[in-house]
């Protein structure tokens, strides 16, 4: 299916993000005007919820503190892929119309890049909880599709998937097969005329996909325990997610080894890599 209902634009550390629909307006709260709970340094310490399989519904919000820890590059700070390359020529849709061929070699890289990476314990364990539990549910803005690497059922993938690609007139369409992409023109459409296929992928200046930010907002709505899992918190409008989930009454935790400007909006923080924070906050025996 074409997925056209796009109506919001992703940015960074935007407070405030353009909306034509008021229910999606509700995820892009300012951080300013905003008055968010203070970090308490005692609930600093471990945090462990032997009783956790009890819970209704969990979140797992991941972002790309999850994938950095198998060594997959970030976008963003020191060493970020943004630190080497220009997102305005390799990954927003005017550098696409502008040269395809360029903007492919870049995701084909990016693929071959994440297949020189594994998944690694923190992943395994969320696989290993969805298996005691159909409660967990995982939102990632990860695009590089190691959870489901791991065998973990991804519920939202927020800003889409290195793995897809979609053709204007077809629609999306899997590419998992090799770093190389199978097709970069549509195999379907007619070969004089066929178009380039563009990486299913929410790229800067893009909107998000509504359909898909409605489906997690539901989840999120939903959910007794909210988990932030490597999320800085900086990419608009899913940074709105902990705070509407806090505003619902979640109980929340964050698993980063870093502070960041997300974490006054947690209850408890533990200060750990997902492969150690996972099997901490929730074990499985
Ligand atoms: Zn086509």
């Amino acid at each position: 299916m074409f997925r056209t209902a796009r109506v919001s634009r992703l940015s960074t550390g935007a407070a405030t993000v353009p909306f034509t629909r008021r229910r999606l307006a509700r995820l892009a709260l300012s951080r300013r005007s905003d008055p968010v709970r203070s970090p308490n340094p005692a609930a600093e310490s471990r945090v462990s919820i032997p009783d956790w399989r009890q819970l209704r519904r969990i979140v797992l919000f991941t972002g790309a503190g999850l994938s950095a820890e198998s060594g997959v590059p970030t976008y963003r700070g020191a060493g970020g892929i943004w630190c080497e390359y220009r997102y305005e020529d390799y990954a927003c849709q005017r550098a696409f119309e502008r040269d395809p061929v360029k903007v492919l070699d870049f995701h084909a890289l990016r693929r071959a890049a994440v297949l020189g990476c594994a998944p690694h314990a923190g992943h395994d364990h969320i696989r290993a909880m969805q298996a005691r539990h159909p409660g967990v549910q995982v939102i990632t803005q990860n695009i590089d599709g190691l959870l489901q690497r791991a065998g973990v059922a991804v519920d939202a993938e927020l800003h889409g998937s290195l793995w897809r690609l979609r053709c204007p007139v077809h629609g999306v369409r899997a590419d998992q097969a090799a770093a190389e992409f199978v097709a970069r023109r549509c195999p379907d459409c007619p070969p004089a005329t066929a178009p380039w296929l563009r990486p299913d992928i929410t790229w800067f200046e893009d909107a998000v996909d509504a359909e898909v930010f409605e489906h997690a907002a539901m989840r999120v709505d939903d959910a007794e325990l909210f988990v932030g899992i490597g999320t800085s918190g900086a990419v608009w409008p899913a940074a709105g997610f902990a705070e509407r989930a806090r505003r619902r009454g979640a109980r929340m935790i964050e698993i980063n080894p870093e502070d960041n400007e997300a974490s006054a909006r947690y209850d408890e923080r533990l200060r750990l890599p997902a492969s150690i924070g996972l099997p901490t906050l929730f074990p499985l025996d």
